[in-house]
């Protein structure tokens, strides 16, 4: 019998009142395997450009990747299109679903091109369509099968740079839209017991645990990390309140910060793209409405704003504090333009790179009393309070005070960092050339 290899790519399948695209290829993993499917990798989370305007909250993607029976491919992909349609949040408008078919062992480079554009840039559906024919893959559109181009992207980006792994435990069906019951002090103990190989369990900023997500889709939990087994392993630790319906481990390019792009000059950033751009402080950071705060940097040729959101909490401080003259490498999203406001990058993570000296004027001191003196007004001198004497030839003394900030990275406190952030516990332990290891056994729910 002859075995062959297929990648599904699927996308926008979930609504924020329904449903979650990484949920359908956990019921798919169950159903594949009926069919005597063998999973060549875990199933890909791929999180594409968290800037899109089309997403529904992470703009997640996903791909699995089967070997299988010649014979059962029309009952594969017949089993994929109903899983969608029976999951798929058709009602709401904004939910396009895709699916990608797309055959062989090896990914052709264009389309792992589309990949990193999808997740560092904007792509099109015309183009994401233009492929998949052009290499002979197959791709269902529902509605207006935007998420064909997530689908495609999740085939393309096979993981080769730095990757993780979350571990997903689902709800069963009645508990969806209830509050989420796991023992906190459970996670809290997971946390420190698997540490620093776990990551973005808790908030350590607000004493908060953050696997739990808020909202009515199925996920009960997710635990990120190093290795396929530190995240069963963590799993196992944790302390639901509730049924789980079923788990599984994905492989994803979340905590790599692929999203990021670096751009020389600061007139090449584009609205909706996420970069890494270096710069000098132009305007002090002034607070606005709702405690957000806004500074601008500047290159030779343009200048940009730069925003610390309030819920970016630690980083606000760090950037409250910085002067003209600092020397940044700023890590974020620009905004999407509006209206007369200039282009904005809104921090992730800031590098403070150089500090400008911080300067300021004071009163002579009086050479007898050694006290500071009091001026008698605008070019009339100085006056000591303590013995009267007067000093009508001194100006003001030019004194350098000492920063309140340091050099080096800062990042977003946990809860408000986006899923493709690099957050500082993985600093260090990136997968660079590591080839996959292959599944361990049980990575998924019996
Ligand atoms: P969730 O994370 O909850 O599964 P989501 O945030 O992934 O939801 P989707 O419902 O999948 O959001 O919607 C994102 C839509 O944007 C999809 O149709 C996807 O194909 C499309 N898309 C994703 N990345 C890009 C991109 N870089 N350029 C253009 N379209 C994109």
């Amino acid at each position: 019998m002859t075995r062959k290899t297929m990648h599904i790519g699927l996308d926008d399948t979930d609504s924020t009142r329904k449903g979650c695209t990484t949920y359908v290829a956990a019921v798919l993993v169950e159903k594949l395997q009926k069919l005597d499917a063998e999973f060549t990798d875990y199933p890909n989370l791929i999180r594409l450009n968290p800037n899109v305007p089309w997403k529904t909250r992470g703009n997640g993607a996903l791909c699995l990747r089967i070997r299988y029976d010649k014979n059962v491919e029309g009952q594969i992909k017949e089993t994929v299109v109903k899983t969608v349609e029976e999951q798929a949040d058709f009602e709401c408008k904004g939910t396009d679903p895709g699916i990608v078919f797309f055959e062989g062992a090896q990914i052709p480079k264009e389309i792992k091109a589309f990949a990193r554009n999808a997740i560092t840039d904007i792509v099109t559906l015309k183009d994401a369509v233009k492929l998949v024919s052009k290499f002979g893959g197959e791709a269902v559109g529902f509605k207006k099968g935007r998420g064909i181009i997530g689908g495609l992207a999740a085939v393309g980006e096979t993981l080769q740079a730095d990757y993780t792994y979350e571990v997903l435990a689902y709800r069963v069906p009645e508990n969806r839209g209830l509050k989420r019951c796991v023992d906190e002090a459970s996670i809290f103990e997971m946390d420190e017991a698997t540490a620093p190989h776990t990551f973005n369990n808790v908030d350590a900023e607000k004493h908060r645990v953050i696997i739990t997500p808020r909202g009515p889709d199925p996920i009960l939990l997710g635990i990120r990390g190093e290795t396929p087994e530190i995240v069963k392993k963590a799993l196992a630790m944790v302390k639901p309140l509730e049924p789980v319906e079923r788990w599984v481990i994905f492989r994803t390019n979340q905590g790599t910060d692929a999203h990021l792009k670096k751009v020389e000059k600061l007139s090449q950033i584009k609205p909706y793209s996420p970069v890494i751009v270096r710069g000098t402080v132009a305007a002090n950071p002034r607070t606005i409405p709702k405690r957000h705060i806004i500074f601008s940097i500047r290159d030779e040729n343009a200048e940009v704003d730069c925003a610390a959101y309030e819920p970016t909490g630690s980083l606000r401080k760090v950037v409250s504090k910085l002067l003209v003259g600092d020397y940044v490498e700023v890590y974020g999203g620009v905004r999407a333009p509006m209206q007369r406001l200039p282009l904005t990058i809104n921090l992730e993570k800031i590098r403070v790179l150089g500090l400008a000296p911080k300067m300021a004027f004071h009163n002579p001191v009086c050479q007898k009393c050694d006290r500071r003196l009091k001026s008698m007004g605008k070019g009339k001198g100085f006056r000591c309070e303590k013995c009267g004497l007067r000093y009508r030839d001194l100006g003001k003394v030019e004194v350098k005070l000492k920063r309140d900030l340091r050099r080096g990275l800062y990042i977003t406190p946990t809860r408000s960092q986006r899923h493709l952030t690099k957050p500082f516990r993985r600093y260090g332990m990136e997968k660079r050339h590591l080839a996959f290891q292959g599944l361990i056994d049980g990575w998924h729910s019996p």
